[in-house]
């Protein structure tokens, strides 16, 4: 057990882990102190629960008095090169990550969903269909609330489905789920790892690294990146499968879902039972199905519940429909993969809106696929020239400076039966404070239509 009474806990950035961490060290007696480089200004809402805490803390930046501490916890948006990370790394503080505190403070039982793209999606899921099968599940992690802000209400026999990104397996030690679920592993994030592939690999497989044989392990069989990196593991191989039958896990065969396990096989559910769009979401449906079936929850309660899940904000989110014209919000789309998918979703031609803050985008893996459904690229953000030079020479393409003159553009241009779709493949900072705003005005522009 962490010893935490009595202790000094420095907490390196003060956002949603940071404040979690700092009140639950408070609660169990240490002492936090809590340091952000960011301005006070930026971080208002914070300060006010660190006072309401009596919690110490510092903005503006990290004075030497981060170093004097029992160790660190480190924020998943602090960068493994900033200053104070290489300062500390090299007095020898020890760092750790904010999942792996609170995890040793819950008694329940955690389902780690990790991946590139689906994580909120599928936690979200996971949570729904949980509660819905009476499995007391709590939804936690880089979604809505932090991790240690739960784990001490959770209870022995109940459940965190805990969203869990590669920045925060970094800095895990002891941090053991008792389901661990890869979803896919294509790059991103490269700027955070060196530009190595592998090593992000590496930090999404330690997911895994202290799982017991009485543990499992939830995998994406049709991700060869992911299957061919796997190291040798104790907990229980689980998989799901779009193309493969599964002898230990879900597989998608003749409409249905499928549930395999030692030998036994259950019918799940049909496709047209799970009420989200594509083919990834399929895939996301079957890592919670599998995930349900190992704690025996009831079929049918797993039924309703992938009925009536409305999905997430921002992810291919319909809009509203205009004269026959879908407008479909996928803000959250955030790299090619994920735009890739998208594309796949519909059958509907498509008015694709890309670009903003590129991280390094390849768009290759999209080229045959704009060519085979998109009739019309509205390129945004400081991308947007770059978006120009990959794609004109075989499909339209015309620059816009705002997403309104793009709504507008496309609701004079788009036909009945076609689709206009915000899936930027970037990051948004370039004009917007972050991905949600982006997609409400997004929303906004649409429904002023
Ligand atoms: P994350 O939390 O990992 O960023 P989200 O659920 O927020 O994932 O989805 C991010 C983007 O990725 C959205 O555009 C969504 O439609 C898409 N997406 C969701 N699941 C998958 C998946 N399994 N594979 C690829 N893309 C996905």
């Amino acid at each position: 057990m962490m010893e935490i009474s009595g202790k000094k806990i420095s907490v390196i950035g003060a956002v949603r882990s940071g404040v979690g961490a700092a009140k639950l060290i408070k609660k169990l007696g240490g002492i936090p102190f809590v340091s952000d480089s960011g301005s006070e200004s930026k971080l208002k809402e914070s300060i006010e629960i660190l006072k309401k805490n009596n919690i110490e803390f510092e903005t503006g930046s990290h004075s030497v008095n981060v170093f004097d501490c029992d160790f660190m916890i480190v924020s998943p948006g602090v960068p493994s090169d900033a200053k104070v990370v290489v300062e500390a790394a090299s007095k020898n503080i020890k760092m750790i990550s904010e999942i792996e505190l609170a995890a040793v403070f819950c008694k329940g039982n955690i389902i780690a969903i990790t991946g590139t793209n689906g994580k909120t999606t599928t936690t979200t899921l996971c949570g729904h269909v949980m509660n819905s099968c009476g499995l007391k599940t709590y939804t936690a992690g880089n979604i809505g609330t932090a991790f240690s802000e739960i784990a001490l209400e959770v209870k022995e026999n109940e459940f965190v489905a805990l969203e869990v990104s590669s920045f925060q397996l970094d800095l895990i030690d002891k941090f053991k789920p008792k389901v661990s679920v890869i979803l896919n592993i294509t790059p991103d994030h490269l700027n955070r790892y060196g530009y190595k592939f592998e090593n992000y690999i590496n930090s999404k497989l330690s997911v895994y690294k202290n799982q017991d044989a009485g543990d499992f392990l939830i995998l994406n069989k049709d991700d060869k990146t992911l299957t061919d990196s796997l190291t040798k593991h104790d907990a229980k191989d689980f998989y799901f499968s779009l193309n493969e039958k599964q002898s230990n896990g879900c597989y998608f065969e003749h409409d249905s879902v499928i549930f395999q396990k030692d030998g036994k096989t259950t019918f799940a559910c049909l496709r047209s039972d799970i009420n989200l769009k594509g083919e990834h979401n399929l895939a996301n449906a079957m890592a919670v199905i599998a995930a349900a079936k190992l704690f025996d929850a009831d079929n049918e309660k797993i039924v309703s519940a992938l009925r009536s899940f409305q999905g997430v904000e921002h992810r291919l989110e319909f809009v509203r429909e205009i004269d026959g014209v879908k407008y479909i919000n996928d803000s959250k789309a955030t790299n090619v993969d994920s735009v890739w998918y998208a594309l796949r979703s519909f059958d509907e031609p498509i008015f694709l809106i890309l670009g903003g803050q590129d991280k390094g985008n390849d768009y290759n893996q999209i080229k045959d696929l704009v060519k085979e459904k998109v009739v019309k690229i509205y390129a945004i953000g400081s991308s947007a020239d770059k978006v120009f030079n990959f794609f004109h020479s075989f499909v339209k393409v015309e620059i816009k400076r705002s997403l309104e003159e793009v709504v507008h553009a496309a609701n004079n241009e788009a036909r009945e039966n076609e689709v206009v779709l915000l899936s930027p493949a970037c990051a948004s900072f370039d004009m917007f404070d972050n991905y949600e705003h982006r997609g409400k005005v997004f929303k906004e522009a649409v429904n002023k239509l």
